[in-house]
């Protein structure tokens, strides 16, 4: 099936819309009408946009697509943790969830069907990457989630951790986040918008220069170069001292408390010589650890570690006076680690 030829309303940079409107000798405001009820009001179609008249409603209906994307899949956990699983309009597919946490309304985004990086344990990246997605399918999934809320509750947090690495669409996803934190967008503040990056210098550099408000995550995983380079091949050209350099200069430019993600597999980087080197390596900086016990993928053979070694790892690290957060896992019982749906749902190849 080939894309739409249709052009995405939720495109954010509405140039589309704008030039529909003149086209049609319609008054500016109107894109700020229509832009108030996708993001605020929650539409799902042109026929609720009652403000709108009829001629306008029908004329846009006839000239653009409001979703480009079907729900496949919506799974629902006992935690409140929700996913969709979304099929894109050329037939890839990609996964979005909805978490909440006491007050917190938090959705974890994709930003490219499948992955280049080829990080050895993670989901996503087992079969490639097949494409970037456009904004507005990274704004699409923002508003599939945003439905999934009642009237009264808005989402507050927004993380680019689902499937692909965001910096390898940095344009695009920027686009989509701009959105998202514009007050005539979704209006989540910057500081509740976090991009998570594997750890390429030059993407996080161009982050750096123009758009240092979100905070940016960059995922360690190892904290020695041999063992990075098994665990994410990315980093063989690469290096972690690069990493940490363009870390640092992001961090100087934002003021933003910077995040490592360090994914904990038994046996493997959860041993008391990787915690010492992982405490001397990033002791000093501001930032904060993030320890994500692993989540079992089918088919690989990468375990969790046990409830004694990440207790040893974790006090190891806190002693050595690192700020470290252990990550509770949530929504295990429907796959919500990136791309373990999709893979799940996978049709066997014929
Ligand atoms: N490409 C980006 C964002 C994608 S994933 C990045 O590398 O940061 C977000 C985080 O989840 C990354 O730290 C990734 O390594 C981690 N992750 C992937 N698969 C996982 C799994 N099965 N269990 C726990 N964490 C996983």
């Amino acid at each position: 099936m080939q894309p739409t030829m249709k052009p995405h309303l939720l495109e954010p940079d509405f140039e589309s819309l704008n030039q529909w409107l003149l086209d049609h000798a319609q008054p500016a405001f109107r894109a700020g009408q229509v832009r108030k009820w996708f993001f605020e009001k929650r539409a799902s179609g042109f026929d609720a946009m009652t403000d709108l008249p009829r001629t306008v409603r029908e004329g846009l209906a006839a000239d653009f697509e409001f979703w480009t994307t079907r729900i496949v899949r919506h799974q629902q956990a006992s935690d409140g943790t929700e996913k969709l699983l979304l099929q894109l309009a050329d037939g890839g597919r990609i996964e979005c969830v909805l978490l909440r946490d006491g007050a917190r309304r938090s959705i974890c985004i994709s930003s490219q069907v499948g992955c280049a990086m080829g990080c050895v344990f993670c989901a996503s990246g087992l079969d490639g990457v097949d494409r970037n997605l456009t904004a507005g399918e990274i704004v699409e999934q923002m508003l599939r989630l945003q439905q999934l809320l009642p009237p009264d509750e808005r989402l507050s947090h927004i993380v680019v951790m689902g499937m692909g690495e965001p910096l390898a669409n940095l344009k695009h996803v920027l686009a989509a986040l701009d959105a998202a934190s514009s007050r005539s967008g979704l209006g989540i503040s910057a500081r509740r918008i976090t991009i998570s990056t594997v750890g390429l210098p030059e993407a996080m550099d161009r982050l750096t220069q123009t758009r240092p408000r979100y905070h940016l995550a960059v995922s360690l995983h190892a904290p020695n170069d041999a063992l990075r380079n098994e665990l994410v091949p990315v980093n063989r050209r690469i290096g972690i001292g690069r990493v940490i350099a363009a870390a640092d200069r992001y961090f100087e430019a934002s003021g933003r408390r910077l995040t490592f993600e360090y994914v904990l597999l038994a046996d493997i980087n959860d041993r008391p010589e990787h915690a010492r080197q992982l405490a001397s390596l990033l002791r000093g900086r501001p930032a904060l650890l993030n320890v994500i016990p692993y989540n079992p993928v089918p088919g690989l053979p990468y375990r969790t570690p046990s409830s004694a070694a990440i207790q040893q790892f974790r006090e190891i690290l806190e002693l050595a006076g690192l700020v470290v957060q252990f990550r509770q896992r949530k929504g295990d019982e429907i796959a919500a680690a990136c791309g373990q749906l999709r893979r799940v749902t996978a049709q066997p190849a014929s």
